[in-house]
């Protein structure tokens, strides 16, 4: 008999529900979810193609360990013992901090949550997850001003909205099936304000557009502030009650005129004006934003800055209000709740304080857990490069083509010990590895997964992974017994079952209770609904109130030069999703988006002889890449964009990053770009 099996997509953070066919074991059609809560039915391009990428020819389907420069088929059981023995070693010889751990945002919730705690019952501190690449930013900087982190508001909820300010976010292309609600919003009248430096198919959707310079989102933001406070448009009872650090603010965004913020970022100043009166005025109003936001030096000021303004003009803890940061991954959310992050244990326990290693010491029966923050992802590459760190452990990431300087990347990689990779697909970054593990894709296991909204979902197994693969659980777990670890778990439902034990938000998500649309965290017992809004009735801090940040104007890293005359800048398309290790993979989706382009303005690309096809190259201080040149009006003189979907382009990106989130900056780079003879 067919059977339709519940699944979530395994591409963005929005979250969709869809149905996988499947008769006579085997995966036959995608059928859609039309009473998903967030999806409605609606499925963009990559989810519609995933099948393709479940039943690719490259799946990995042996473990294989590297002898030379060959890659050599070996049992699971001499595999996970070498894997077991390079560890051990690496811990004997040189110390815990010599062992680096990936987790990855594109497994479950569980496995997630096991990884963390396989890198700490190790006794290392170095654990983190593509989050680092993403939203580190919106971690730091949102518990800091308003003591939670995740997206305070539902996307069904932008349907009460009366104004909606997409900031750095090209939700159209990236998120399109949320951008839905953006639609909905204004057929009901919604304002809708969008900043960009490009053009993109989110800007068709303005009533406002600001094009502001690459890196300039603070002096932006902080001029919207100082006309909502200059023109009385702030809300002071909310301030007074649930605020502190008005005065600060105040006297901070003084100086940032819209005619100041326009010598910056090249918005004209009545622009920033009009969209500064219509957010503020009107009475319900949210905020969305993305990697253009987060992924800066300045990434963790940015967020700052758009919580500062959401609070002084009282739009939070309503409906049709909010800060609604769009993660990337389908599970970027749930691999930060389940603590695998440098900073943080599971449920945001600080790893520096004692208490959280006290509690999980004892939850866990551990005789010594470690204190402190790790390094992040990026970090970790620079010590690998440097010898601090030996041996790695990579779950389902691909730093080789998401890190940035891509050369720096490989060369790290390349000087480890052991660097043991577990994937479905023979990444760039497996092609490096001493020990490859195959793994199973979401639709052949089963668990959790939090969606950007905080959404919890079950996601069942539909079909079974191909040849040797295993669940990241099942190797997780089989790696740890090597290990003498205690991590035995028979199934997602038993790691669940702990969760709800020791991460509070989580207490009342119990398997049982997660039919069709989840639940949403916090939700502390197995009674509670779930929580929607966030801050309806004070903020997550101690005394129950926000914390205005002032933050101020830095410039991006890198300024154009002589030699590097223009400022690349980053970004997704519609139909690739991330690294691309998957959507390079679906042959529909390669059809239509086969190769990496470059933007660049035709006013710039006449002056270099460039035309619309050419070959050209790009390059900047740590390389060259080659693309092809397409030439629009969607980007300034002065801006060329390429996404980082191919290889290639991280290549060329810089290894500045944000001090407090440690972000890299992807989002700004001098280069320079001519047509390759
Ligand atoms: Fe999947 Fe995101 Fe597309 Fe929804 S919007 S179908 S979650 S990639």
């Amino acid at each position: 008999m067919p059977r339709s099996v519940p699944t979530i997509c395994p591409y963005c953070g929005a979250g969709c529900g869809f149905y996988v066919n499947v008769e006579k074991g085997r995966a036959t059609n995608i059928e859609y979810m039309a009473d998903h809560p967030a999806s409605e039915g609606a499925l963009c391009s990559k989810a519609n193609a995933s099948l393709e990428v479940l039943y690719h020819p490259d799946r990995l389907l042996h473990p294989v360990k590297r002898s030379g420069d060959q890659l050599t088929r070996i049992s699971w059981d001499e595999a996970l013992e070498a894997a077991a023995r390079g560890l051990a070693g690496t811990l004997r010889r040189f110390g815990p901090d010599a062992i680096g751990i990936l987790s990855s945002s594109k497994c479950s919730n569980e496995e997630n949550y096991l990884i963390q705690k396989l890198a700490r019952l190790l006794g290392t501190r170095n654990v983190d997850n593509c989050a680092r690449l993403c939203h580190a930013p919106s971690v730091v900087g949102l518990n800091r001003s308003l003591g939670a982190a995740g997206m305070t508001n539902p996307f069904a909820d932008l349907a009460n909205s009366r104004c909606i300010f997409v900031i750095g976010s090209n939700l159209a292309e990236n998120h399109p099936v949320m951008s839905r609600w953006i639609h909905k919003a204004r057929s009901k009248g919604a304002i809708v304000i969008v900043a960009d430096p490009r053009r993109t198919p989110t800007s068709w959707m303005a009533d406002h557009f600001l094009q502001l310079g690459p890196g300039t989102d603070v002096a932006l933001i902080n001029a919207m502030a100082s006309v909502a406070i200059e023109q009385g448009l702030i809300d002071r009872q909310f301030l007074d009650l649930w605020t502190c650090g008005y005065q600060e603010l105040k006297s901070s965004v003084k100086d940032c005129t819209p005619s100041w913020a326009e010598g910056i970022t090249g918005v004209p100043a009545e622009d920033i004006v009009s969209a500064a009166q219509a957010y503020a005025a009107s009475p319900a109003s949210s905020i969305l934003y993305s990697m253009g936001i987060t992924q800066h030096t300045t990434g963790t000021d940015n967020v700052q800055a758009l919580a500062n303004l959401a609070l002084i003009c009282g739009q939070i803890g309503r409906e049709g209000t909010g800060l609604l940061p769009l993660r990337g991954q389908n599970n970027v959310q749930g691999a930060c709740d389940m603590g695998a992050l440098a900073e943080f244990y599971p449920g945001y326990r600080r790893a520096d304080d004692p208490s959280s290693i006290e509690h999980f010491r004892q939850a866990w029966s551990a005789s010594d857990l470690p204190v402190g923050r790790g390094l992040t992802a990026t970090e970790m590459i620079d010590a690998a490069a440097d010898g601090r760190i030996r041996a790695m452990y990579i779950v389902g990431e691909d730093p080789v083509n998401s890190e940035p300087h891509g050369g720096h990347t490989i060369t790290a990689l390349e000087s480890l010990d052991l660097l043991v990779v577990q994937d479905i697909f023979m990444t760039a970054t497996a092609s490096h590895a001493d020990l490859v593990l195959p793994a199973a894709a979401w639709a052949e296991k089963e668990g959790t997964y939090t969606s950007t909204e905080r959404r919890v979902q079950w996601s069942c197994r539909a079909v079974d992974p191909p040849g040797e693969a295993r669940t990241d659980l099942q190797i997780v777990c089989s790696l740890g017994k090597r290990l003498g670890l205690p991590l035995d778990y028979p199934d997602a439902s038993a790691v669940l079952a702990e969760i709800n034990r020791l991460v509070p938000a989580y207490q009342g998500i119990t398997r049982d209770r997660l039919g069709p649309g989840g639940l949403i965290w916090p939700c502390p017992s197995v009674n509670h609904p779930g929580t929607p809004i966030l801050h309806s009735s004070g903020f997550k801090t101690a005394d129950g109130r926000a914390t205005l940040l002032p933050v101020h104007y830095r410039p991006p890293a890198e300024k154009p030069s002589e030699r590097f005359p223009f400022t690349l800048t980053t970004g997704r398309i519609a139909l690739h999703h991330n690294a691309g290790s998957m959507t390079r993979r679906s042959p529909s989706l390669m059809q239509r988006a086969p190769n990496l382009f470059v933007e660049i303005n035709p006013a710039d690309a006449a002056r270099l002889q460039i035309e619309d096809g050419d070959d050209v190259e790009v390059s900047t201080a740590r390389g060259r890449t080659r693309a092809a040149a397409r030439t629009t009006g969607r980007v300034s003189p002065g801006v060329v964009f390429m996404p980082f979907h191919f290889p290639g382009t991280n290549i060329l990106t810089p290894d500045a990053r944000d001090s407090q989130a440690g972000i890299p900056e992807f989002k700004v780079a001098a280069c320079n770009i001519s047509r390759s003879d």
